[in-house]
This record gives C-alpha cells, structure tokens and sequence, in this order.
C-alpha cells in the first residue's frame, strides 16, 4: 500500500477536480465568456470540499431536502405501518457498510409504484409499491436498493459531478439552497445511471441476504415490475431493469436462491391490511 503524506494527496485531488471540472465546461460548451483559471480553480476546491462530506454534512443536506420533499408528498403516520417499514430497514441497515449512519425511513402515501433514496440515510417507499411486493422479502429488497444507494453516496456524488455546471460550487463557496432544490430534482426526477443501479443492487442483495431474507425475492420483485402492464415509476427512475434481473440471478447461488425469511405473502398482507 503506498501512502502519500496528506498535503501532496489534496494537491494531487485538486489537479484531478481542476482537470475534470474543465473537462466539464468544455463539455457544457457554454457560450458564454470564459472562466478565468483562478475561479475555475477555486470552483474545484469547493466541488472536493462537496466530495469529502462529513456524516454529519451529508445529513444535514438529507434533512433539507427532506423539508422539500415532505411539503411535496403526504407521508403517512399510522404507527404499525411506519414501524413495520423503520423494522425492516433496520435489520437491513445493521448489515451495511454504513450501519452508524442515522436512517430514516417514511412510507409516502401515493399509489404510484415508486421507492427512493437521498442522501444522509433519508429513505421513502410508496405505499403503490408496498401493495405492488407480493411479500416482505420483496419489499425489503427495495428498501436494501434504496439503502444501497445511500450507503454508496450516490446522490452526493452526482450533485459533486453537477456542481460546477449548475454553478453551485462558486468562488464565494457551495450554495446550499440551490443545493437542494438540484437535489430534490435528481432524487425525485433524474434516472439514477445504470452504473449506480448496479451497485445498489449489489450492496441490495448482500443486505437481504445476511439479514436472513430469501434471494430471490429481489429478482423475483424486480421482474415482476419489468412485465406489469403500466411501467411503474420506480422503474424510470431506476433504469436497465431487465439486465439487472438477469445480473441478480446469476450473482443469486440457484441452491440458496429460496433459503431464508420473509417468503410469506399471507403474513405479510395483513401487515399492510391499513393501506386503502
Ligand atoms: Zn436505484
């Protein structure tokens, strides 16, 4: 292992965010008038500040965007319903590489089929698509991607990389408020690449499976949304569906694909029996 003293290893991170942040202006071909070297450079300090956030940075920014996001959804607040979902992510966060991380976890009261992830252990899960899961290895399996997400900062990575182009890393430091609202935007609107996909589905599936779930139940849930009459949104924001499916049941060992918990659908329909 090679170890650079810190202050030749942030040099080293300012030249690649300098480098790369130029290649971003030249890639937005913005017509406007040049931006002098120094501000470019200072610009990319700002964008490495965004991309060494602290925990308690990336929760800060998770709650602001939550506060965004709570005045556009009703989030429902029947307790056993809440407690159910909180007792899942839970047991699934405990096996992350994040299990400190303060989760939290919101039922959204909307028929649409859809779950999704912020940043900061911030998870929200439709309750059309608790009613869409047959089971509650199923639905942990979209929790465990959506967990995925967050553990593999993927929402913060991408406001890194949009940072520059949208002006929000300035010389005058990160505007926080545009920040956000960017964040809600991708969060809620912007399919997440099939890059970052993958890899939720990966730390998704060690999730279910060390916390005792069956396998299989994720494939399983993800090809049943791919060939449901209406595409359900989960799916255009959560893109490359089919090759996932088939990338799940290869990395799935067929002898164990059925072993473990939650496979009851009858249990686990009386335990959403408060969703109208
Ligand atoms: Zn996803």
């Amino acid at each position: 292992m090679i170890h650079f003293n810190k202050s030749f290893r942030r040099w080293v991170l300012i030249v690649i965010a300098f480098i790369s942040s130029f290649g971003l202006v030249i890639a937005a071909a913005t017509p406007s008038p040049a931006i002098p070297w120094a501000e470019l450079l200072l610009r990319s300090i700002q964008v490495i500040q965004l991309a060494n956030l602290s925990d308690q940075q990336e929760v800060s920014i998770g709650q602001q965007i939550n506060n965004q996001i709570i005045q556009q959804y009703k989030i429902v607040t029947d307790s056993a319903l809440v407690n159910y979902v909180d007792e899942i992510g839970r047991r699934l966060v405990a096996q992350s590489d994040r299990p400190r991380l303060p989760f939290k976890f919101q039922v959204v009261a909307d028929k649409n089929v859809n779950a999704f992830a912020t940043m900061g252990g911030f998870v929200y899960v439709h309750t059309g698509l608790m009613k869409a899961a047959d089971n509650e290895a199923q639905l942990a399996s979209v929790i465990g991607h959506e967990i995925g997400h967050i553990t593999g900062k993927h929402l913060a990575n991408q406001l890194r990389q949009m940072s520059i182009i949208e002006g929000i890393a300035t010389i005058a430091g990160v505007n926080r408020d545009r920040l956000v609202r960017v964040g809600v935007e991708y969060a809620l609107r912007r399919p997440r690449s099939r890059q970052d996909e993958l890899d939720a589905d990966n730390r998704g599936l060690r999730m279910l499976t060390q916390s005792g779930y069956a396998p299989s139940a994720m494939p399983a849930f993800m090809q049943k949304l791919v060939t449901s009459a209406s595409l359900p949104t989960f799916l255009s924001t959560h893109p490359a569906a089919p090759e996932r499916v088939a990338l799940l049941n290869q990395s799935i060992d067929p002898s164990r694909a059925n072993v473990g918990a939650g496979l009851d659908g009858t249990a686990y329909k009386s335990r959403i029996s408060s969703i109208p």
